[in-house]
């Protein structure tokens, strides 16, 4: 007998017959003996459809009345998933976020997690019930309602994974798991047995339509294993884990992509202390996330710096700079909207010298420039031409062999 937790997302219960697929895939194994905690995202679509409706009302909705609204997209699965349960004859209860006792931070709209009292969930199991509870959604010491961010119902079932200190954590989504990369690009693209939490969090924007990034965070801080796997078939899915030995013999696990960066240059930028943080500062109290930055050292004392940042922030930072070129001497400011960025992910780089100069061959064999290159421990990222962002995922997928178990 076990402790489950189970996490549907809002595909798997977006409407009365997938909710009843759901019901039948948890009693399956209630019926096994084990006990069950089922965490549900809203069904599909009504998040966003709540969202709509608070922008008719307010052109910037009341963060605290927002995420009151928004809670209640959990609140309807949950409750009918309970419903569905009791007209089976099978004993279970549904819990909101304050019931659930999931107490977080006053951030509305992207609360964390602060602790987590399961007594009532505990003896609800005890009584045998299965146990619905509501995700993405918190309750703060005040005892105002609060979410976690958009697709924050993996990190309530992670967390609550981790409070009731369950045997295992179960998401189940509407892909199979975790790919080598993504699979409508590259038809070679493999499902992964295994991936490191690590690993995970560099797949950064191909990683985060599977599992919401803060989930994995959560998941290695407290080693919570996730199996993410379909709600449509039986078949395994991926298990996102802690770091492994044998993991380290795979050179790459993952080539991961990001259309959506833009990149900024300022030329001739005088090389003195303090420059820097003028360019940034600004960046920073505007909001805006900075990703790659490099600078380049010329002669007579001036320097070239480019960096990049999200397609969305690409006109304010532009603005940015453009009002302070002047200011801080730089001769010009020139950007370029077409850009990706395109990484090579495995934790067996760290063994493994040559993966870099590798992937820039691979590149530089179907003619494709790279324009900037940024490296961690596990992972190597390239800027290129977004136009050659499909060629350059292929080509690495099969030199790296990653079709391959
Ligand atoms: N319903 C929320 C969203 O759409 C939370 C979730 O599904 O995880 O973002
Ligand atoms: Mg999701």
């Amino acid at each position: 007998m076990a402790l489950i937790v189970q996490k549907y997302g809002g595909t798997s219960v977006g409407d009365v017959d997938r909710i009843r697929n759901v019901a039948n895939r948890v009693i399956k194994k209630y019926q096994a003996g084990n006990d069950l905690v089922v965490v549900l995202s809203a069904m599909a679509g009504v998040t966003d459809q709540l969202i709509n409706l608070a922008h008719q009302v307010a052109e910037s909705p009341d963060e605290r009345e927002l995420d009151v609204l928004l809670a209640t997209g959990e609140q309807t699965t949950v409750s009918l998933l309970a419903m569905m349960f009791n007209s089976m004859g099978f004993p279970a209860v549904s819990f909101l976020g304050f019931q659930a006792e999931l107490l977080t931070n006053e951030a509305h709209g992207r609360a964390r997690i602060q602790e987590i009292h399961v007594d009532r969930i505990r003896k609800a199991l005890d009584q045998k019930k299965i146990v619905t509870v509501a995700g993405f959604q918190g309750w703060t010491r005040s005892g105002n309602i609060t979410t976690l961010g958009r697709g924050g119902s993996d990190t309530s079932a992670v967390a609550l994974a981790a409070a009731l200190k369950a045997d295992s954590c179960e998401i189940y989504t509407d892909v199979d798991g975790v790919y080598t990369t993504d699979p409508t690009i590259c038809s070679k693209a493999r499902k992964l047995k295994k991936i490191s939490y690590d690993e995970m969090l560099e797949m950064a924007s191909l990683g985060a339509k599977v599992l919401q990034i803060r989930s994995v965070e959560f998941a290695k801080k407290f080693n919570v294993p996730i199996h993410v796997r379909s709600s449509f078939n039986e078949e395994e899915g991926t298990m996102v884990i802690r770091e492994e030995k044998d993991m380290e013999k795979v050179l790459v696990s993952g080539i991961a992509y990001d259309k959506n960066q833009a990149r900024i240059t300022l030329t001739k930028v005088p090389d003195r202390p303090g420059i820097a943080a003028k360019i940034f500062t600004p960046m920073a109290q505007a909001g805006i996330e900075v990703d790659m930055i490099i600078q380049n050292t010329r002669a007579g004392g001036l320097t070239d710096l480019t960096f990049t940042v999200a397609t969305p922030d690409y006109k304010k930072a532009l603005d940015i700079q453009q009002n302070l070129a002047d200011e801080i001497g730089a001769e010009g400011v020139y950007s370029d909207e077409n850009i990706a960025k395109v990484s090579i992910i495995g934790v067996g780089m760290r063994s493994h010298a040559g993966v870099a100069a590798k992937m820039f061959s691979v590149l530089s064999k179907e003619n494709i420039n790279i324009t900037m290159i940024s490296t961690s421990e596990i992972k190597v990222s390239c800027v290129i031409e977004e136009k050659y962002t499909e060629l350059a995922i292929r080509v690495l997928h099969d030199a790296f062999e990653l079709d391959k178990a």
